[in-house]
């Protein structure tokens, strides 16, 4: 989205390429808006980090032959997807052999079991997926064809959970093959909160669903670890630009007396940026990219004078959930070689969790990982990852390998050697995974969030807003970061005039 941008004084902004920019947070957003600064020869460019790493949500850790991702996995899409380009333009999808791509979200890849080792006949799960993306597509159209729901506040959950019934009492299929699909239906339910980001599609909003764009050409894994991309973009970033453990407090904006000298104006630096320990930077720009989830929490107190409350309405009402990742390494892998992965489907009656307490029926699908040996990981949503993050790890893998064995009915699997997750919802910086269109908001609440505050005096943008929830068709993703941040540094360099 590029707002355009006020014209001001004798008819144009007086920003130059020596303006101070600081930019808060140090993620694949506010790398990305450095990156473009710096190559197009902003000279005094900051980044203010509050964690001692960068990368943010994009979290590759090393341990011995293992490269595990903490955060972002895959590369969402090839066809169009600058991260995809990025990554080819700079080889990093080198070993063909270690890549892990598969076509949509919603194929179903390897075993499927249900309690007992039965593994669920392919031909009907495929049946099934074919009636479960017709109605996904569906729900798209809300927003692509302009139609109504029948209720303005209708969620993508309660559509679904109408609509598929309806199809399959139409189907030929008799009552056992109903009751698999309609069991594979409640599993597919608990992926779509973690491709969405979100506790139950009940909180996802119908109308809305359809805004977000996704690239065609599957998902596609970083060989060598996520963070490979980040280190193309830091390259052009010198290292002393780049300042860890600096958590911003609050941001000072406006503060600026009318003057029409440049030289002068840019003595003042309008924005003055406090940090946790005290520390004051000044800033004639500041592009803020820290996740919503943080803005959530603190967007009544990080800025001063405070957002505009059309602004403090878009965050409120946007969703930012908790999505977790669970890696399991064994000492040798008790799945069939070359296995990508395997699907549990719950029975009728143990299908959605009673509580939090009951995380483990959260759990649907395992992907062995490709970039780390033995190992295979799975992803939890919602209350019962909440619930998850507060447990050891001991009990995390004594749960899980539970899981394992009364689903493959394989009573040897061991515990792992090694477990390691992710807590997104208990990080203070994070304060949760990604965004999505909540029941209520839309994608013009995208936009509100990403609009620049203006100088009263200048008119100029003075604080920015970058980061994958400012991105209405490809938030939630690393290529929405990317892209956000692009432009928020393409909305300075434009209105540049030295
Ligand atoms: C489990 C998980 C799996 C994912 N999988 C994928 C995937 O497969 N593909 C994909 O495309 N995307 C995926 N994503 C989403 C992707 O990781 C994010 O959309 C993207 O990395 C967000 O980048 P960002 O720069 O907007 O935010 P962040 O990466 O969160 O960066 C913001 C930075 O701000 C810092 N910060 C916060 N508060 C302050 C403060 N007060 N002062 C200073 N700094 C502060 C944070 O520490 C952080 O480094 C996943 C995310 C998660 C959590």
């Amino acid at each position: 989205m590029a707002a355009a941008s006020p014209k001001v004084g004798n008819g144009f902004p007086k920003v130059t390429r020596t303006a101070k920019v600081v930019i808060i947070g140090g993620g694949m957003a506010g790398i990305s808006a450095a990156q473009r600064l710096k190559t197009a020869g902003w000279t005094d460019v900051k980044i203010l980090e509050a964690r001692d790493r960068a990368g943010g949500r994009i979290w590759t850790q090393r341990l011995g032959p293992n490269t595990i991702e903490l955060g972002a996995n895959w590369i969402h899409g090839s066809e169009g997807n600058p991260i995809y380009k990025l990554a080819c333009d700079h080889n990093l999808l080198k070993n063909a052999a270690r890549l892990q791509t598969f076509n949509d979200r919603y194929r179903l890849r390897g075993d499927t079991f249900l309690p007992g080792g039965q593994v669920i006949d392919r031909e009907i799960v495929q049946e099934f997926l074919e009636m479960y993306e017709e109605l996904i597509e569906e729900c798209s159209d809300f927003f692509l064809q302009k139609k109504t729901p029948q209720h303005p506040d209708e969620s993508v959950g309660n559509y679904l959970e109408q609509e598929f019934p309806k199809r399959l009492g139409l189907s030929y299929d008799n009552d056992d093959v109903k009751r698999l699909k309609m069991n594979l239906f409640k599993q597919h339910l608990k992926q779509e909160t973690f491709t969405t980001g979100c506790h139950s599609m009940k909180e996802v909003g119908l109308q809305a669903f359809g805004e977000y764009v996704s690239f065609a050409g599957g998902n596609i894994n970083l060989p060598d670890g996520y963070d490979t991309v980040l280190d193309v973009l830091l390259k052009d970033i010198p290292p002393e630009c780049m300042l860890f453990n600096k958590q911003v407090k609050c941001v000072l904006w406006d503060q600026m007396v009318a003057d029409n000298s440049s030289a002068e104006r840019h003595s003042q630096h309008a924005i003055s940026i406090v940090c946790e320990d005290g520390e004051i930077f000044k800033a004639d720009h500041v592009i803020v990219t820290v996740p919503l989830g943080f803005l959530k929490k603190h967007a009544s107190t990080f800025l001063q004078p405070p957002l505009p409350e059309k602004k403090l309405r878009s965050i409120a009402k946007m969703g930012f959930g908790v999505v977790d990742k669970i890696f399991l390494e064994f000492e040798k892998p008790f799945w069939e070689a070359g296995s990508p992965g395997f699907q549990l489907v719950c029975k009728e009656d143990e299908t959605d969790p009673r509580c939090p307490q009951e995380w483990y029926k959260k759990l649907y699908i395992f992907y062995v990982d490709p970039k780390a040996p033995n190992t295979v990981f799975a992803w939890l949503s919602g209350e019962e990852a909440l619930h998850m993050e507060a447990l050891t790890e001991e009990e995390v893998a004594h749960t899980i390998v539970q899981v394992l064995r009364r689903f493959t009915g394989n009573d040897d699997i061991p515990l792992p050697q090694r477990l390691m997750r992710s807590r997104w919802g208990g990080d203070p910086l994070s304060c949760g995974s990604y965004s999505f269109i909540a029941v209520g908001a839309s994608g013009e609440d995208i936009d509100t969030i990403a609009e620049p505050l203006y100088s009263q005096h200048t008119r100029e943008p003075v604080v920015q807003f970058a980061g994958e929830a400012t991105h209405r068709q490809h938030h939630s993703t690393v290529h929405a970061a990317y892209l956000s941040g692009q432009r928020e540094a393409d909305r300075l360099i434009h209105m540049c005039r030295a």
